[in-house]
């Protein structure tokens, strides 16, 4: 699935190829994906429209469009489990599909049809938005506002983590990355966990989202960027699906168990 980096690697492509440009045509594939308006009213809407900018908050993208009558809405796109959003050339497996005034199409795909997209007049009220926690790559996310955080807390950490209340854009894959690089079991109960611990958690959730944007995001199965292309971060993952491999810092194997129905991987040496 699609977590912060790889949705904000979408989102730069699709800055550079879509603002300002008109949408000619929308034909829809697979209306089910469409959650809010109705399909006559989606096309309506869109048909003419001009792209004004992208954003991003936690995993989902939120493409600003001002329609033909001037009037300002968003498109809301949650990708899910499989949905990509590719520029470029018409897709031939697209759901749903945007013509732009430069003869150039906005493909939505997605092969399991989990996404969901919407046209809102304000995507602030979208009950998602509205329960998410904060962006962990923004300045104002300070580490006495993550420990504040965490004292409010139980559970496992790793659930914890993933949780977007307690912090948006955390999957599976890098919940696993920075509870490794800090040294941290998956299964510990968060409010065992001491000062120093939280900081190196704290400072590995920027530093490996960081670094995985400049990668362009992690490609393990379905995921691609705004060009159609695989992100490279995977071949920097430490733990994630190296399950039986040697752990790259003491050699000892890497381990799988189930947590809250996720695969969840770690080193039992180095992670206590
Ligand atoms: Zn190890």
């Amino acid at each position: 699935m699609p977590e912060l980096p790889e949705v904000e690697t979408i989102k730069r492509d699709l800055e550079k190829a879509i603002n300002n440009k008109n949408i000619v045509e929308v034909c829809v594939f697979k209306p089910k994906i469409i959650k809010e308006p109705d399909i006559a009213k989606f096309k309506r809407i869109l048909t003419g429209a001009r792209f004004l900018k992208v954003a991003r908050r936690g995993k989902l993208l939120i493409l600003k469009i001002q329609a033909r009558n001037k009037q300002v809405l968003f498109l809301t796109i949650h990708l899910r489990m499989s949905g990509q959003l590719v520029f470029g050339a018409k897709s031939p497996s697209s759901r749903l599909c945007f013509k732009l005034s430069d003869k150039k199409y906005l493909s939505y795909n997605d092969q399991r049809l989990l996404g969901e997209v919407r046209l809102v007049h304000d995507w602030r009220k979208l009950k998602l938005i509205c329960a998410m926690g904060p962006e962990p790559l923004d300045k104002t996310f300070t580490r006495e506002k993550f420990q504040k955080r965490i004292a409010e807390r139980t559970g496992k950490v790793k659930a914890v983590l993933l949780d977007q209340k307690f912090i948006a854009g955390l999957g599976n894959i890098y919940a696993a990355e920075v509870l490794f690089h800090s040294r941290i079991n998956p299964m510990r109960q968060i409010n065992t966990l001491d000062n120093s611990e939280i900081g190196g958690l704290f400072r590995n959730i920027k530093k490996i989202l960081n670094n995985a944007i400049i990668c362009r995001g992690t490609s393990f199965s379905d995921y691609r960027d705004g060009k159609g292309n695989r992100g490279d971060f995977f071949k920097k993952l430490s733990v994630y699906g190296r399950a039986g491999q040697a752990c790259r810092r003491c050699k000892n194997e890497i381990e799988r168990i189930k947590l809250g129905g996720r695969g969840t991987y770690f080193c039992g040496r180095c992670q206590r």
